[in-house]
């Protein structure tokens, strides 16, 4: 069973673990680096980019986050998480830095404030059945993904769900709806990684 970590410096963390454990994997909370060296894989929870960017650096795990991801580790970022996984970022705010890891460029707050959070149903390749129910809070849009960067999602004509590689983001939070599939779909990424790796 793969062991999956949670980024869990600010955010909706507890909401990722229950989810992460009903895709059956191991779900545990990471805030250390001896803690992030031992997950076969990460997800950066939505809360705020900017507020997550700072504890990574002051916890010491902005290097190895970075190392991690450039060796190939699967992360999963979802609102401000998908902001930690963009190599650029729009408007940053002062101070605010990246993990990077997708060759997309984002933009915070795209979809409007706190108030114009919505509900929206939204189709993402590679997972069949109905679309999936996307959450947008104060949600980042992407503007553009380089050439190694595949669109998984769309919403509104703004690409809402981007994977590269062994990196997935999306704008909007799988966790809050009980729906399953989008870790489903993260999880069995963790899964052949690890297969990968043991080739
Ligand atoms: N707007 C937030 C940010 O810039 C993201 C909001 C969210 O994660 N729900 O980090």
């Amino acid at each position: 069973t793969p062991v999956i970590g949670v980024l869990a410096l600010q955010g909706d963390v507890r909401e990722h673990l229950v989810a992460l454990a009903a895709a059956d994997a191991v779900a545990r909370p990471v805030r250390r680096p001896e803690e992030l060296a031992e997950v076969d894989g990460l997800v950066i929870p939505g809360g705020e980019s900017t507020t997550i960017s700072k504890l990574a650096v002051l916890f010491g795990l902005m290097e190895p986050l970075r190392a991690r991801v450039r060796d190939g580790m699967p992360v999963y970022g979802t609102c401000a998480g998908m902001i930690m996984l963009a190599d650029k970022i729009l408007d940053p705010r002062s101070g605010q830095e990246t993990i990077g890891g997708i060759d997309m460029i984002v933009r915070r707050n795209a979809f409007g404030r706190q108030n114009e959070s919505f509900e929206a149903a939204v189709g993402i390749r590679g997972i069949d059945g109905d679309p999936v129910e996307g959450v947008f809070i104060r949600a980042p849009w992407v503007e553009s993904v380089g050439a190694a960067a595949e669109v998984l999602a769309e919403h509104d004509g703004h690409i809402v769900a981007v994977r590269q590689g062994t990196a997935l983001a999306t704008s909007f939070h799988p966790e809050l709806t009980g729906d399953h599939r989008v870790h489903a779909l993260f999880v069995d990424m963790v899964r052949a990684d690890r297969a990968a790796d043991s080739l």
